[in-house]
């Protein structure tokens, strides 16, 4: 008998640090001073009592986080919970000093939303909750170090319903809602510092089972490129294990980078044995209707509405749209280049430089940004569709650019880039060319189209890539045919 084919099932938990200025229950700051890194800031130097757990002491709720929690649920077309609760959660851990974590758990703020991929997937979004962030452990000397400054940091859980079937819709599904949450302005999005981390829960099942096979949780991934790996890595993981005839165990992981590989991390603990009850301390959170609507009117332009916009507006493809509106950086680019002109050539040219070349440079630069500016792009864009430049010469510039920050028009002079269109200065370029390839003429001639692109190949070399490609083309036909 042939083993099955599996399918795998994910669900994705993501928590998202809210850009509030102080703590989630006490005044302490949320987060390290602008420009500051977490890991710059004084172990234990932002806590009180409160935070720090310590006996006796009270909560109280800060507005703005459940602010924040209800724009996010409104965006993804969540409800919303006029009376919600916090909860306790059990458990022991050095960064826990009370105890136990103050989350939401059988009332959480917001419920049945949904975010929908590219390919029309429908991912339904089961519930969004209000907790706190614990501490952090750290392992040096042979000792276990607390540092305390994230515990009660306020953050909100994004849990989804197993809808996603693959590593890239789960990556995509990530890649959006990062941008939905950055657009809100409910987090600074920072993945390097943790600001948004996903949980990914995935099983695999014989196609067209309903039933969910066993899942494992693979815990804290803060890339979206390693979360893609780690769940192929998982689906053929767990495969082997099926076809071998093993049950998977159900567990939680740990992803490797370096090896690529997830290895256990613990058994998977239940909902049961965390003892959640209600927290006596806290009151409910009660949100007026009016509250709600009021957020969901002003709620700024999200990304997917962005997308379309361009689209529509500006003619971008779909595919280049979307490669934009996720990258914050991109985005911001393009925005600022755009502000002067609803020219849909000058719209697709700036796209196509950001999605080529400024993507190359910045990988190249491992991240760095380059002195290029949105002025730079609006400017090359309405050269490229003047004719001005040639898109291998308005790439030279845009590497220029990108260096040294230097005026477009100056680059140009100063590498002598500037499109030839004139006729008569691109005349000897192509006769001279003819006269050294003979045989190609010849071809042309007899109706052989496939040589002319190897003939204007030449010419372009011949000018430095600065000759206009369709005069070109133009004069190329004309001598063909005997004038
Ligand atoms: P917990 O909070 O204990 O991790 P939940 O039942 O709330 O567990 O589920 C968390 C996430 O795991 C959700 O995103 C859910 O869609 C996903 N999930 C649950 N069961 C499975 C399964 N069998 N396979 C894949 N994902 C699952
Ligand atoms: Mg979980
Ligand atoms: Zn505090």
């Amino acid at each position: 008998m042939s083993s099955p084919q599996f399918e795998a099932v994910i669900g994705l938990e993501v928590h998202c640090q809210l850009a509030t200025r102080t703590k989630i229950f006490c005044s302490c700051p949320a987060s390290p001073p602008v420009g500051r890194s977490v890991s710059e800031v004084e172990p234990n130097s932002s806590i009180c009592p409160v935070c720090a757990g310590h006996p006796g002491t009270l909560p109280v709720l800060n507005r703005r986080v459940v602010e924040f929690a209800v724009r996010a649920g409104v965006a993804l077309g969540a409800r919303i919970r006029l009376k919600s609760r916090m909860a306790r959660k059990n458990y022991f851990y050095p960064d826990l000093p009370r105890g136990y974590q103050i989350s939401q758990h059988e009332e959480p703020i917001c419920e049945h939303g949904s975010l929908t991929l590219s390919d029309g997937t429908p991912v339904r979004i089961r519930r969004i909750h209000l907790e706190e962030d614990a501490g952090k452990s750290s392992h040096e000397f042979g000792l276990t170090l607390v540092n305390l400054n994230r515990a009660g940091v306020p953050l909100i859980e994004i849990v989804t319903e197993p809808d996603l079937r693959t590593p890239e819709q789960a990556g995509e599904y990530l890649r959006e809602l990062h941008a939905l949450v950055v657009a809100l302005g409910i987090t600074q999005g920072n993945l390097q510092e943790g600001n948004f981390r996903c949980d990914a829960n995935i099983s695999m099942r014989p196609v067209g089972r309903a039933e969910l096979g066993t899942r494992v949780e693979i815990k804290n991934v803060n890339s979206f490129r390693f979360i893609e790996k780690a769940l192929y890595f998982e689906i053929s993981r767990q495969i082997a294990v099926l076809e071998s005839g093993k049950p998977v165990r159900q567990e939680t992981r740990l992803y490797d980078s370096g090896r690529d590989q997830t290895f256990p991390m613990r058994g998977k603990e239940e909902a049961e044995d965390y003892r959640y009850f209600p927290d006596p301390d806290l009151l409910p959170v009660c949100v007026e209707s009016a509250e709600v609507e009021k957020i969901r009117g002003a709620l700024p332009e999200l990304p997917a509405q962005k997308r379309s916009r361009w689209e529509s507006d500006l003619g971008l493809s779909p595919a280049d749209a979307r490669r934009i509106v996720l990258d914050p950086d991109l985005s911001a680019l393009f925005e600022g280049a755009i502000v002067r002109t609803t020219d849909r050539e000058v719209a697709s040219a700036i796209s196509h430089l950001l999605v080529g070349e400024v993507s190359r440079l910045r990988e190249e630069s491992e991240g760095k940004p380059g002195a290029l500016t949105a002025g730079h792009l609006a400017d090359l864009g309405s050269r490229i569709s003047q004719g001005e430049l040639s898109s291998t010469a308005a790439k030279k510039v845009l590497g220029l650019a990108w260096e040294s920050g230097e005026a477009i028009d100056r680059l140009i002079e100063r590498a002598g880039l500037r499109q030839e269109s004139a006729e008569d200065a691109l005349l000897p370029i192509v006769d001279a060319v003819l006269a050294a390839n003979p045989a190609a003429a010849a071809e042309l001639k007899a109706g052989k189209e496939k040589v002319s692109g190897f003939l204007i190949g030449q010419m372009m070399k011949r000018s430095g890539g600065r000759a206009n490609p369709e005069v070109l083309r133009g004069l190329l036909q004309k001598r063909i045919q005997g004038n």
